[in-house]
C-alpha cells in the first residue's frame, strides 16, 4: 500500500526538510520514512499535523515522537535487515512500523492496553507480518523472546535496567533516552564481551517510563 495518498507530498517534505537536512543520509532509513504513512499513527483530529516537526499527543498522556528523533534513533540502531529487535514503548506504533521495514523481526511491548490496540489497528493497515505486539511492563525488557540484536527504549529511563542489558547479544546495541524525568541524553550502548561501550548522542525529552524500573509518580 505504498501508493500516493493525500499526504505523499507532506511526507516527502518531512523526509527532506526534517531528516535529510539534519544529516541523516542512510538510504534504507530514508526509504522507510517515505513508505510509512505517519498520518495513520496519529489521532484523527491531529491528522493535519502528522508530518510536522514536533511530537503529537496520542492520548493517555503519551506522545508520538518528533519524526527526526524517530529517524535518529533508527539510524543509531544500525539495522541491515537481519536483526531481531525489541522496542519498549509501542505508543502510536509509528516507530514500530519503521522498524518493521528495516529489521527481520520486531517485538514491541506497551504498558497501556488502549495504545497497543490502536497501534495494532494502524499497523495492520500496512500489513507488517514481522511485527509482534505485547502488552505489559517492558521496563525489565521482554524475557520471553530474548536475546535481541537491538533494543530501543522509547520512554525516558533513569538507567537501562540490568534485565534489559542481559537481553541483548554481544555486539548488539541498546538505544535509549537516559536521564531524569525532564531531560535525558539519547544514548547508544554497544555490548562488548565485558560491559558496554556508551555514546551520548543528543539531549532529548521523552515521556517517563513507568513500571518496575521507571518512575512511580
Ligand atoms: N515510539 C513511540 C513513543 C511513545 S511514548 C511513538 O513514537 O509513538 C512512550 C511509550 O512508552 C508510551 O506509549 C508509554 O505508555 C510507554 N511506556 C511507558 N512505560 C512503559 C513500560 N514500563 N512498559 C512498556 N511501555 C511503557
Amino acid at each position: 500500500m505504498n501508493g500516493p495518498d493525500l499526504f505523499s507530498e507532506a511526507r516527502e517534505s518531512m523526509v527532506f526538510d526534517q531528516i535529510m537536512r539534519r544529516g541523516i543520509d542512510n538510504e534504507r532509513v530514508l526509504e522507510a520514512f517515505r513508505y510509512v504513512p505517519r498520518h495513520l499513527f496519529v489521532p484523527d483530529e491531529s491528522r493535519d499535523q502528522a508530518y510536522m516537526d514536533h511530537p503529537i499527543p496520542i492520548g493517555a498522556g503519551q506522545t508520538i515522537s518528533q519524526p527526526y528523533i524517530v529517524a535518529l534513533m533508527t539510524k543509531c540502531l544500525d539495522l541491515t535487515g537481519t536483526e531481531k529487535v525489541l522496542e519498549i514503548g509501542t505508543g502510536s506504533g509509528y516507530q514500530t512500523a519503521i522498524l518493521g521495514q528495516l529489521a527481520r523481526e520486531v517485538y514491541s511491548v506497551e504498558l497501556i492496553v488502549k495504545l497497543s490496540q490502536r497501534a495494532n489497528i494502524a499497523l495492520s493497515t500496512i500489513g507488517n507480518k514481522n511485527i509482534h505486539l505485547e502488552i505489559g511492563d517492558g521496563s525489565a525488557g521482554l524475557k520471553k523472546y530474548q536475546p535481541y540484536d537491538r533494543i530501543i527504549i522509547t520512554a525516558a529511563v533513569p538507567s537501562v535496567s540490568q534485565e534489559t542489558k542481559d537481553q541483548v547479544v554481544i555486539g548488539g546495541k541498546i538505544v535509549a533516552p537516559v536521564g531524569d524525568r525532564w531531560r535525558q541524553a539519547l544514548e547508544v550502548w554497544t555490548k562488548q564481551r565485558i560491559g558496554f561501550d556508551v555514546k551520548k548522542i543528543l539531549p532529548v525529552v521523552f515521556v517517563p517510563m513507568r513500571g518496575k524500573y521507571g518512575w512511580q509518580d
